[in-house]
């Protein structure tokens, strides 16, 4: 290693208050190797001279860097609308590496072992799920939507026993930082409303610093969060992804998407979709995503009522303000961004219905998502699209092209489509296939998906719709993978 070359590393959460962290080490793997190493986001974090011995000695857990001090993180949080007292029950943060551009950045192993927040867990996980979380977080990072990352994906060489064994994985998670809604929560329950004041100026300084010197800051900060999340919530719907598992101990607070559990892409566009195993009501549907992040925000401002004011009604009402104003932003955003998805960028006011009548009609025809919409940038009619053979697409499209191919909107038209529909996405069908043949140590599969996904909107070289095997989708299930 030339010695000019080290991490750069801080461990400012470990001087927060100590109620919001326990010291704690990563547990030793005894027959590591790495499988995957993602060298283009080690060049960002300025982590690109590790070795192989450095990358599976840190990455396994075997290792701290030197000045690194590992902790595991407290929080709580609301799981299907019940609060629970949760915490780090499998994860370890190592350090925060700052780049070279002088961003900072939470290094965090995932499956590393227990900690005290395990309750009755292994704190372990499968290497299948670490592989899944990597293909899909990578994927996410491709598609333009804000989400932690994946920097390495170790096998443990320990045998993780959930209904059978299974061999374990340790993920290295990067995230601008790993606080969540539930963090909040916490803090409101189980500590001093003085922590609660030191915590959220250091979340203030480390993400919304902008807020700072408004009137009321901590109301500012309230604000900017829920404009961050609906920003992403927005992506999500744009792409077709449903998270799974909304619970508030998985919303950051800055907005990025984390813990990739039973995640996974629509096809055919139904907003009741849902493939996660436990969700039953459908609570976290793709078409309920909006609704649950506004939920979401409500338990976050109770987290934070006793910032907002000395007087409780005050703080209720300044919460509110901010609050009630979710709906009409949602939504306004929302119909930008889906008109973007139909190349219009400066709307009229009657445009909103060309969107409302097309998902109306994807509906009636069953139509696939992502598909519909590149077949749209194409400009082609695919023979098994029973949509867009139909008199009522005809008519539809009549009065969109109307819209949008006056000449000076053409081109502006089509770019703003490539940028906003992906072609091809992680299909649960290829996923699903890919993960099966690595845990059966062919990795062929998945490596080509790790290609695919790194070109979502390649209309270049890549013109043709993906084709999802009939009925997949009907008895998919996804798990929450620990
Ligand atoms: P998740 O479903 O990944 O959001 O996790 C919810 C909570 O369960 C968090 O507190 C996790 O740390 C904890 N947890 C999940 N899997 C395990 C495991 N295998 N061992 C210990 N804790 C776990
Ligand atoms: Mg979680």
């Amino acid at each position: 290693m030339n010695k000019n070359q080290k991490w750069n590393i801080e461990n400012s959460y470990s001087e927060l208050p100590s109620c919001l962290f326990v010291n704690q080490l990563p547990e030793q793997s005894s027959n590591p190797t790495t499988k995957y190493f993602n060298t283009n986001l080690a060049l960002d974090l300025g982590l690109q001279f590790l070795s192989d011995k450095e990358i599976l000695d840190y990455f396994s857990g075997n290792l701290l860097p030197v000045g690194a001090k590992s902790i595991s993180q407290a929080y709580a949080g609301h799981q299907f609308g019940n609060f629970t007292m949760l915490g780090d029950g499998r994860a370890v943060l190592l350090c925060e590496q700052i780049t070279p551009k002088n961003k900072k950045y939470d290094i965090q192993l995932k499956g590393s072992g227990k900690t005290p927040f395990s309750r009755r867990g292994d704190g372990k996980a499968t290497l299948s799920s670490v592989l899944r979380e990597f293909l899909i977080s990578e994927a996410m990072y491709y598609l333009g939507v804000p989400t932690s990352r994946s920097l390495a994906v170790i096998q443990t060489g320990q045998k993780v026993y959930r209904e059978k064994p299974y061999d374990g994985g340790i993920l290295t998670r990067v995230s601008s930082s790993h606080i969540r809604f539930g963090t909040f929560e916490y803090l409101n329950r189980f500590c001093s409303n003085e922590e609660l004041l030191i915590f959220s100026n250091y979340v203030i300084d480390r993400h919304y610093p902008h807020v700072k010197n408004t009137e009321n800051p901590y109301l500012s900060f309230i604000e900017a969060v829920m404009i961050k999340q609906i920003d992403l919530v927005i992506h999500w719907m744009r792409i077709g992804f449903i998270h799974g598992v909304m619970n508030t101990d998985n919303m950051s607070i800055f907005g990025e998407t984390i813990d990739y559990g039973p995640c996974a892409f629509m096809n055919i566009y139904d907003p009741k979709t849902v493939f996660s195993s436990i969700d039953r009501g459908g609570r976290y549907a793709f078409g309920n995503q909006p609704d649950i992040l506004y939920w979401n925000l409500i338990v976050l401002v109770n987290a934070l009522l006793p910032l907002l004011s000395n007087d409780k009604k005050k703080s209720i009402d300044l919460g509110s303000s901010i609050i009630d104003k979710f709906s009409q932003i949602f939504t306004e955003k929302w119909y930008n961004m889906m008109l973007m998805k139909l190349g219009i960028s400066n709307r009229d006011n009657d445009d909103k219905e060309l969107v409302d009548l097309l998902l109306e009609m994807m509906i009636k025809f069953k139509s696939d998502y992502t598909n519909t919409f590149a077949a749209l940038t194409l400009g082609i009619e695919p023979e098994d699209s029973s949509l867009l053979s139909s008199d009522e697409f005809k008519f539809w499209k009549k009065r969109w092209t109307a819209q949008v191919d006056a000449p000076t909107n053409k081109n502006l038209k089509l770019d703003l489509m490539k940028k906003n529909n992906p072609i091809s996405i992680p299909r649960n069908h290829l996923v699903e296939s890919a993960l099966k043949s690595a845990v059966n140590g062919n990795f062929s599969e998945y490596d080509n998906l790790l290609n695919l996904i790194k070109n979502p909107y390649n209309y270049k070289s890549n013109n043709f719709l993906q084709i999802i095997p009939e009925g997949f989708d009907d008895s998919y299930k996804t798990f929450c993978g620990t």
